[in-house]
């Protein structure tokens, strides 16, 4: 048995897992895979009920499980709480607190949906790209001083530092991911002004030479790939970078497919593993019924792939999302005039109907 934690959240969190649950169920009927589920509060709906956004016995619970799938958290009733119990504490509370040190964030442009990127569609096409982001080191969790006075004035610093296990530790998991697509890794750094950035390069060609001599190797100034993410997108595979280039590039290589609700994403430790679409809540939407499942039913197929091994029942997801909106289905966010308009759940539907 795999044992699954499902945190739907806040907003359109508890539409999209419950979406994404029911194609998991649906798979797992299909492909004997012996899933098992169990439902924790996290965000406001957590503050809510226990006064914190995240408890002791939801940490718990996902150290123990095989994999969690994370909806989203977040609202306007709680944005007077103070830092420490804002619901996006516990996104960050359970990162630490299972020690998630990879990011990844695929980004695929398919042709069905081409004419929504903000690119040309002649280099849009093609685009199919995994950001792998270390997601625990570097400089959102290196030592800081918020105000200091140095010779009368002020000032304050935050510090980049990476360990060689650190750099070997997100390569591996880079050059393995390639291994399973096309082969190719670029490694992206700013090792042209950053001491971090050298050692970071360094460690990386030493693993790869060591190891992996089977996968294409290339490098890139974070400024550079910035630039050839917008105009040529589709000759990359696999992206490995640190926290702070991850984090902005990643939302870069996101607003590239021209929809949020399409994008899923996933959080890897040792031990247990968290998938998420990289959408928020969206109060906006939230009970309307017209959330799109998609980034979270394509971060479930995620789930079956890197905490399950179950990649031909990911594949399966994959197509069938692929195929339904190949025929046109599209809930708001994504609709165009001549296609067929459907609901959260009229999009469910149609990718079930699919597996099937
Ligand atoms: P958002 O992603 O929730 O929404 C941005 C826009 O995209 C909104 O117009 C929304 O309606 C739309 N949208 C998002 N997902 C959609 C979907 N699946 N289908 C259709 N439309 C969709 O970002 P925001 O508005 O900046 O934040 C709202 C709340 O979510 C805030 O409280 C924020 O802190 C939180 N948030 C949480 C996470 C997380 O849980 N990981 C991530 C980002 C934001």
């Amino acid at each position: 048995m795999k044992h699954i934690v499902v945190i739907p959240g806040d907003g359109i969190g508890t539409e999209v897992t419950d979406s994404a649950v029911e194609v998991l169920k649906k798979i797992d009927e299909i492909y004997k895979i012996g899933l098992t589920y169990e439902w924790k509060d996290a965000g406001g709906a957590s503050y809510d009920q226990y006064g914190v956004p995240l408890t002791e016995d939801t940490i718990e619970a996902c150290r123990k499980a095989d994999a969690i799938l994370f909806g989203a958290v977040g609202g306007d009733q709680w944005d007077h709480l103070e830092p420490s119990l804002r619901p996006e504490k516990a996104i960050l509370g359970l990162r630490k607190s299972l020690g998630l040190y990879v990011n990844l964030r695929p980004v695929r442009i398919q042709d069905s949906m081409i004419e929504y990127s903000p690119l040309k569609p002649e280099i849009a096409k093609g685009t199919d790209i995994l950001i792998v982001r270390e997601l625990v080191g570097g400089i959102y969790f290196g030592k800081r001083c918020e105000s200091e006075i140095v010779n009368g004035a002020e000032q304050a610093w935050d510090v980049e530092k990476y360990s060689v296990p650190e750099v070997e530790r997100i390569t591996r998991f880079a050059m393995e991911a390639a291994r399973k697509r096309k082969g190719h890794v670029t490694s992206v750094d700013k090792s042209n002004v950053l001491a971090s950035s050298r050692l970071w390069r360094r460690t990386v060609i030493k693993l790869h030479d060591e190891e992996y001599k089977d996968v294409r190797l290339d490098h890139m100034y974070v400024d550079n790939c910035a630039q050839q993410f917008a105009i040529h997108p589709s000759s990359f595979d696999v992206v490995v970078t640190s926290n702070m280039f991850g984090d902005i590039l990643s939302d870069e290589a996101a607003v590239l497919s021209g929809s949020i609700g399409m994008l899923p994403s996933a959080s890897i430790g040792e031990e247990t593993s968290l998938y998420e679409p990289i959408h928020g809540s969206a109060p906006d939407i939230a009970g309307k019924g017209i959330a799109n499942p998609i980034a979270t039913i394509l971060s479930a197929a995620m789930l079956l792939r890197y905490s399950l091994n179950e990649d031909k029942a990911a594949d399966a997801i994959e197509k069938a999302v692929n195929d339904t909106l190949e025929e046109g289905y599209r809930t708001g966010d994504i609709y165009r005039e001549g296609m067929k308009r459907v609901d959260g759940k009229g999009m469910k539907e149609a990718i079930l109907a699919h597996l099937g």
